[in-house]
């Protein structure tokens, strides 16, 4: 199956196409050797590359080529960078580690169900309606709400790659983008063709300077076979693709899984050699100690959604466990139908609480900790070292975030980070640099025509509601 492209200009602006630019801000003049950098200043620069440095006074140098080139306290930076004071907050874009975006059109559905009867009643019999222009207004529509949010990276587990790609391309985000393989494509139960569909593009589109990362997605060890997830892995490694899986969502998966097989659905990827490559977990709620020192050892990572595990009744999953298993942990928020909006925020305030109240220990998770997982740690979990954290190489992903707002007043520089994480919100977000470039400025999208993107799912997720 190969979806044709998406009509091009869907909700585009007619100004601010999707194409590189020389400098790293919009407007600016970049005459003069000097001016290929721009100083962003803020009040606090929050680098997210060690557990809690905070930087007072502190500035981003970003370079032309859309990298950072400098971070650090402003008055010990050289001179010659074009300066732009913008206050606030700087920390890293966020990283959506666990999504399926373009479900955005079928937001909210199904609300009630437990997952089983969740995903056949409710959400497959209206995924099973939408077309590859469905898929890509639905990720159109996501990827502006999350860039609102503050939210640069996501990575998606869905089909209709193509068009998923393609609006990312549109909004300026960046995207690892995973494509599923799910039993209901593979009837025969072949999976070669799909895994040879998406190795061609992985060819074509893994471009990770061009914001866009490819890996492998089966769905899970319980919709396909160990063996068949061991055969995908394989292709993935071959070429040190991301190997991306939901993973012990709910007690009722694992126990189907433990009747089946008579083993874990770690265990089984394992006895399959499918850890043996980067390897991304979507939930992770059930996982036993043995899961988790395999996860460990095998250097593995998991995408802790908390919301949409306690929405669909799944559980908690043991995040402080996980970490001192050596498991990387990042949050994702899972499809919009599950959630049921795209902000990260939520998950990064709501990771700590469990953590602390399930544990019974408010020193489960720390607030510096608590934020890696939506940025350094994310990333990391989805295999991106050079993202995440604000770091003179890295790319310029930078969130400015408003502190003038009653929420952090009064504000205490000892306790900011505290205050971030607790009271922070994606309301307080007003700029998003992508690479270097501006698509928000002063709280508004520069890359799409948002209103128009809106009124366009809106008829979509009519047509597929049978409206
Ligand atoms: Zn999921």
């Amino acid at each position: 199956m190969r979806p044709p492209r998406p009509k091009e200009g869907v909700g585009r602006k007619e100004t601010g196409g999707p194409g590189r630019q020389t400098g790293a801000m919009n407007g600016q003049g970049n005459e003069g050797a000097g001016a290929a950098v721009t100083r962003l200043v803020a009040d606090y620069v929050v680098p997210c590359d060690t557990d809690g440095r905070v930087i007072p006074a502190g500035a981003v140098d970003i370079g032309a080529d859309g990298r950072i080139v400098a971070v650090g306290p402003a008055a010990d930076l050289p001179p010659g960078p074009e300066v732009r004071r913008v206050g606030g907050l700087l920390l890293p874009g966020l990283v959506n580690a666990h999504a399926h975006t373009p479900m955005t059109l079928i937001r909210s559905v199904g609300d009630g169900l437990p997952l089983d009867r969740w995903l056949k009643e409710a959400v497959w019999p209206l995924e099973g309606r939408m077309t590859p222009d469905d898929g890509h207004v639905g990720m159109l529509l996501g990827s502006a709400e999350m860039l609102l949010a503050g939210v640069t990276t996501s990575c998606e587990m869905y089909l209709f790659e193509a068009e998923v790609v393609a609006a990312a391309a549109s909004t300026g985000a960046r995207l690892v983008i995973t494509p599923g393989v799910i039993s209901a494509l593979i009837p025969n139960g072949n999976v070669e063709p799909r895994i040879d569909e998406i190795t061609e593009f992985h060819r074509t589109h893994h471009r990770p300077d061009q914001r866009i990362t490819v890996g492998f997605a089966p769905h899970s060890i319980y919709d396909l076979t160990p063996a068949q997830c061991g055969e995908i892995a394989a292709r993935a490694q071959a070429v040190g693709a991301l190997f991306h899986i939901h993973l012990e969502e709910t007690r009722s998966e694992r126990e189907q899984v433990l009747a089946a097989h008579g083993a874990s659905a770690t265990q089984l990827l394992a006895d399959h050699g499918a850890l043996e490559g980067p390897v991304l977990g979507a939930h992770g709620v059930w996982l036993d100690d043995t899961d988790r020192r395999l996860l460990g050892e095998a250097g593995a990572a998991v995408a802790h959604c908390p919301q949409s595990n306690l929405k669909l009744g799944s559980g908690i999953a043991p995040v402080a466990d996980l970490l001192a298993a050596g498991v990387t942990v990042g949050v994702g928020t899972d499809g919009p139908a599950s959630n049921d909006d795209l902000d990260l925020w939520e998950e990064l305030r709501l990771a700590p609480l469990l953590a602390r109240g399930a544990g019974h220990d408010p020193e489960a998770m720390a607030a510096p900790a608590a934020l890696t997982l939506a940025t350094s740690r994310a990333a990391r979990a989805l295999a991106l070292p050079d993202v995440g954290h604000l770091t003179a190489g890295t790319w310029a992903d930078v969130v400015r975030v408003d502190l003038d707002v009653p929420a952090f007043a009064p504000l205490r520089p000892e306790n900011l980070l505290t205050q971030l994480v607790f009271a922070g919100s994606s309301r307080f977000v007003t700029d998003v640099w992508v690479a270097g470039r501006p698509v928000v400025a002063d709280r508004r999208l520069t890359t799409v025509d948002l209103r128009a993107v809106m009124a366009e799912g809106q008829r979509r997720a009519d047509r597929l509601a049978g409206v």
